[in-house]
């Protein structure tokens, strides 16, 4: 081995030493000095200490093995499986991969080219997913197909306490099935975010998070877990909002539900732009277009599987109903009053009401005949 002691004390490999020969390079302003000659032992160099700075004090070393144990327990990065890919799996998928997790996706479809395409990896088969060890599982199937996938998957080849999560737009209902189906030494953690790929395309900044931690374990690291994974929504600006299953299903069929089926009904109306739009109508065109890209399957799961959805369209259809009455209670007296105006001034138009109705041939009752021939309507004194 050759080295070059430079007058600054710098050792520097020389390569053109022969291994007879120990070549000491000494610099001395701009004139250098080569010294071969055959020497053994190599003259020790003069080293300053001041060119030896300690430049971080915390620097991590391979024997330091608080720190390993710490990433082991810790690591800065989650690897999560999405499973279930399609349309809003992959739009989570994308933000997770870009602040640097590890992604691996399963779906009944091969979504492969897609996974591949934004730095995922595609496991057809849910137990070669399963044996990754990921630390979360991510549930983004559909609500109604929710059941039959979680029972699919190879729980038995994960680690032991891995995380279970899900994004339903439905809360009580995983919920129920996640405790109903993994053992204990599973955590849970129901999810909604409150937002779509469309409504969330640009930025999810201010777009509520809806979660409730349904079974996390005492331990600090899986409780680090559950929250290394509620701050990819939190640092992307999500408003996180912590609330139990049911009293989310209650606020979503008030709100969401609603908002869905008005926009699916005003789908139905096929509303077209027009040069004069009002910022109303704005608003309902860009209503129809928010939810008529979501899947039937989605506004089905949101009035299957909320308790109170039914309730909901119960109301919603009620209040149509009064809406109509009183319309047309209006537009009924109005032209009443204008048929009937001239008897009206003759005072001759006071409609007799029906006080009860006639008894029918001892089988029952029946309508009455029309107001001029009945006896038994009386007009009432008010
Ligand atoms: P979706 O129609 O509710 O679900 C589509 C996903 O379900 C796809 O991954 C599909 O897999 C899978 N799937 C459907 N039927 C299946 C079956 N029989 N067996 C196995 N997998 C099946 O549409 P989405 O918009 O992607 O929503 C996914 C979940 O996110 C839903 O639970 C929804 O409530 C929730 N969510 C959606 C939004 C949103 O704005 N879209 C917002 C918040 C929460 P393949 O593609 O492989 O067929």
């Amino acid at each position: 081995m050759a080295y070059t002691v430079m007058s600054n004390a710098k050792l520097q490999f020389n390569p053109t030493a022969t291994s007879k020969t120990r070549s000491i390079l000494f610099s001395s302003g701009d004139h250098l000095t080569h010294l071969n000659r055959f020497c053994t032992p190599l003259p020790k160099p003069v080293l300053r200490p001041r060119r030896f700075r300690i430049r971080a004090t915390e620097a991590s070393q391979p024997h330091d093995y608080k720190l390993r144990l710490n990433n082991v327990l810790h690591p800065s990065k989650l690897k999560i499986a999405v499973v279930g890919f399609g349309n809003f799996g992959q739009f989570l998928a994308k933000a997770f991969v870009r602040q640097g997790h590890t992604v691996l996706a399963h779906s009944r479809t091969d979504y492969s080219l897609e996974a591949h395409s934004m730095g995922a990896s595609f496991f057809p088969d849910p137990h070669d997913l399963c044996e990754q060890h990921p630390d979360v599982i991510l549930l983004c199937t559909s609500i109604i197909s929710t059941e039959p996938v979680l029972r699919s998957l190879p729980i038995q080849r994960l680690k032991r306490n891995t995380l279970f999560v899900d994004v339903l737009s439905v809360k009580e209902f995983p919920k129920n099935i996640f405790l109903q189906l993994l053992p204990p030494h599973f955590d849970i953690l129901c999810t909604h975010p409150m937002f779509g790929p469309e409504s969330g395309k640009d930025t999810w900044k201010g777009l509520p998070f809806v979660f409730d931690k349904v079974r996390i374990g005492e331990d600090g690291s899986r409780i680090w877990r559950a929250e290394k994974f509620l701050d990819i929504f939190a640092s992307e600006g999500c408003r996180m909002v912590e609330m139990k299953c049911s009293e989310h299903d209650r606020h979503a069929a008030g709100s969401q539900f609603i908002t869905h089926t008005m926009g699916r009904v005003l789908e139905k109306l096929q509303l077209e732009t027009t040069p004069i739009n009002t910022k109303g109508y704005e608003t309902l065109l860009n209503l129809v277009e928010n939810t008529a890209s979501d899947s039937f399957d989605l506004y089905y799961g949101l009035f299957m599987y909320n308790k109170n959805a039914m309730e909901q369209l119960e109301r919603l259809d009620l209040a149509f109903e009064a809406l109509k009455n009183e319309l047309f209670g209006h537009l009924h007296e109005k032209l009443r009053k204008q048929l009937f105006l001239k008897r009206d001034r003759e005072g001759s138009m006071e409609r007799p009401k029906l006080s009860k109705l006639p008894p029918n041939k001892g089988k029952g009752y029946a309508l009455p005949p029309p107001s001029s021939n009945s006896e038994i309507l009386q007009p009432q004194n008010h």
